[in-house]
C-alpha cells in the first residue's frame, strides 16, 4: 500500500524548503529519519513535525547565509584598508575605511560651492566649502562634519587627514574602491576647490 501522508508530506517538505532556494533532495536522509520516527502516529502529528524540521532547516540556512554575508564584507572592508594614499606619507596614511565613501544611494549632491571660512581650531580665514556642499559629502563620506571646518593646517593636526582638495582627489581614484558616481562627484569638489585657491593665491600676491 503506497504512503500517501509520506508523498504528502514530503511535498509540502519541498515547498517550505523550495521558497528559500534549498534543494529538498540535500535533505531526505533527515526527512526519512523524522517521517520514521511518527510514521505511527496521525496525519496531523506528522505534519507537524515535518513542518518543523522544514523550518529548521531553513533557519540554520539562514545563520549560515548571514554569517558568510559578514565574512564577506568584512574581507571587502579588509581589501579596501591596503589601499595607499600616493599624497601622503607612510605614517600619515589614514584609515582607509573611514574615508572611502558609503556610496549607499544619495539623496542630494549640489553643485560644489567655496566659501571663505574662519578655522575652529586657529581662526584663520581659509577657503573652505559652503554648508549644502559639506552636507552633500557627508551623504557619500563618513568622515566628521567638524573635518570641513579647520583650515589645511588643522586638519592635518586634529584628523591626521589632508585637506579636501588633495584627500578626496586620492579617494576618487582609488581604483574599485568607490562607486563610480561618488568619485565623480568627489572629483567636481577636488576641482572647485583648487580653482578657488588659485584664484585666492593670485589675488592675494596681486595684493588685492
Ligand atoms: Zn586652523
Amino acid at each position: 500500500m503506497p504512503d500517501n501522508d509520506r508523498f504528502i508530506l514530503w511535498s509540502l517538505f519541498t515547498e517550505i524548503v523550495s521558497a528559500f532556494d534549498i534543494n529538498p533532495e540535500e535533505y531526505i536522509d533527515d526527512f526519512n529519519k523524522k517521517y520514521e520516527a511518527v510514521s505511527n502516529e496521525s496525519y496531523n502529528i506528522k505534519k507537524r513535525a515535518i513542518k518543523e524540521l522544514a523550518n529548521s532547516i531553513v533557519k540554520q540556512r539562514k545563520i549560515v547565509k548571514a554569517s558568510n554575508e559578514r565574512k564577506k564584507e568584512e574581507i571587502e572592508r579588509a581589501g579596501i584598508k591596503t589601499i595607499r594614499f600616493p599624497s601622503l606619507s607612510l605614517e600619515a596614511q589614514p584609515d582607509i575605511a573611514a574615508v572611502i565613501p558609503t556610496s549607499l544611494g544619495f539623496i542630494s549632491l549640489i553643485k560644489p560651492e567655496v566659501v571663505v571660512r574662519k578655522c575652529r581650531y586657529c581662526g584663520r580665514e581659509f577657503i573652505g566649502l559652503s554648508d549644502d556642499t559639506i552636507s552633500s559629502l557627508m551623504q557619500i563620506t563618513p568622515i566628521p562634519v567638524d573635518y570641513y571646518y579647520a583650515c589645511d593646517e588643522c586638519v592635518r593636526t586634529h584628523f591626521g587627514y589632508p585637506p579636501p582638495d588633495i584627500l578626496f582627489a586620492d579617494v576618487s581614484s582609488a581604483p574599485g574602491a568607490i562607486s563610480p558616481a561618488a568619485a565623480k562627484y568627489l572629483r567636481l569638489v577636488v576641482r572647485t576647490l583648487k580653482r578657488a585657491k588659485r584664484k585666492d593665491m593670485r589675488e592675494r600676491k596681486e595684493g588685492k
